[in-house]
């Protein structure tokens, strides 16, 4: 990597400002899923073990720059500060004289955690004043929170002209490390792209329609596809206004000897009773019905295409899969993702809680923790928080 890594700093008895993600679900004062603190253990472990003074910073929800006590970082203090296994001393706010002494007065190996940075409007403003607070806090500055480094923020942007240097922490540097191999691929290459809307994922096709062998395309996305074919999808969810789209993108990866899949067969569903009115059809949708996830028949094919990749990139539910039994589709492909040998990498929320529902998140390559920095890198922008890194000497 060009830029510098946690692990290029000299750490010892230096007061190091952390960005991390910990941007966790809490219900009533508590952590209900800590996969985002986990995934920074291992930075802060290596920062603690090199005596850092570690100063820990987070946004959490949308507070838009206001104190929302609901929106406070204080049980996440306490449950980093279990996990860890040592103490995590909790400010009750991110910038000011207080919070400045309390941080220059932590001895070397220990963790402290800033109050919610978007409590502050200076921080989604990318503020010179704020940013310049924060960087009062520490010397050295490393960012953790891969799935934030699509916004240039104070905290992930600002901060880092202020302090001596800028660095990737493990995480961000394991996201990049495996993300950059969707940009530069093994083959063949299969890119399997579902969810909600065309339109979110458009940058990603057109810039890897350049490098993938395969693209298998599901979720309601495939029904613009199919309307733009001239097939008949019902009451099936389609961006009318994307049909131009769809089709030239279709016209490209077939000049371009891409094999772009859409599905032969679909299970539909009346909207009004779901469940009770499920079937299969192949082909045409009839009217009434809408497409609801993807058919035994495409499942087969999308799995054999899968299955002889040598790297697979997976972007967004094949159907309603939230609602099982619409869950199938995305289960089965799950399934076909981590049966291959190949490199395997997910991104996005809704296909990372796919795997998860499948029970195959830990026989795959690479589970990315970015939801749109995901879809952004894929798309082959360079990312704010990455870039005001500092580049290796
Ligand atoms: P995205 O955020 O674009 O990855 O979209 C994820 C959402 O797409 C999930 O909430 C799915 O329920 C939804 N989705 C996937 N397939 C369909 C479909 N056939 N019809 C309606 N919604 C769908």
């Amino acid at each position: 990597m060009r830029k510098l890594s946690i692990q290029d700093l000299d750490l010892s008895e230096q007061r190091v400002f952390l960005r991390v993600d910990f941007n966790v679900p809490i219900k009533d004062g508590q952590v209900t899923d800590a996969t985002r603190i986990e995934a920074a253990l291992p930075t802060i472990r290596y920062a603690v073990e090199r005596h850092a003074k570690v100063i820990l910073a987070s946004h959490l929800g949308r507070p838009k720059g206001q104190r929302r006590p609901e929106l406070s970082l204080a049980p996440v203090a306490e449950k980093l500060s279990a996990l860890l296994g040592q103490s995590v001393l909790f400010m009750p706010d991110c910038v000011g004289d207080d919070v400045k002494a309390a941080v220059h007065a932590l001895n070397g190996g220990e963790v402290a955690l800033l109050e919610n940075l978007r409590f502050h409007p200076g921080e989604e403003k990318n503020d010179e004043t704020f940013s310049r607070q924060l960087a009062a806090l520490a010397g050295l500055y490393g960012n953790d929170a891969f799935a934030t480094a699509h916004r240039a923020h104070a905290s992930t942007v600002g901060i880092t002209r202020f302090v001596r240097q800028a660095a990737a922490g493990l995480l961000m540097q394991r996201e990049l490390e495996y993300l950059s191999r969707a940009l530069n691929p093994d083959h063949p290459y299969v890119l399997i792209l579902g969810g909600a809307k065309v339109s979110d994922k458009i940058p990603v096709i057109q810039n890897l329609l350049t490098l993938a062998d395969t693209i298998l395309i599901g979720g309601a996305m495939a029904y613009t596809f199919l309307k733009a074919r001239g097939q008949d999808v019902g009451a099936s969810l389609v961006e009318d206004d994307q049909l131009d789209l769809a089709r030239r993108l279709l016209a490209e990866a077939q000049e371009r000897g891409v094999d772009l899949e859409l599905p032969v067969d679909h299970v539909i569903a009346r909207l009004e009773d779901e469940a009770g009115s499920a079937q299969v059809v192949t082909g045409d949708i009839p009217a009434g019905f809408a497409g609801v996830d993807i058919g035994p028949r495409t499942v087969d094919r999308y799995r054999s295409r899968i299955l002889s990749a040598r790297l697979v990139v997976w972007n967004g539910p094949m159907g309603i899969f939230e609602r099982p039994p619409f869950d199938h589709g995305t289960v089965a492909i799950a399934r076909a993702v981590a049966d291959c040998p190949g490199t395997t990498i997910i991104g996005g929320g809704d296909s990372v809680a796919a795997v998860r529902q499948a029970g195959v998140a830990d026989r795959l390559t690479h589970v990315s923790t970015g939801g749109g920095a995901t879809l952004e890198f894929l798309a082959g922008v360079e990312l704010p928080g990455v870039a005001a890194l500092t580049d290796k000497g």
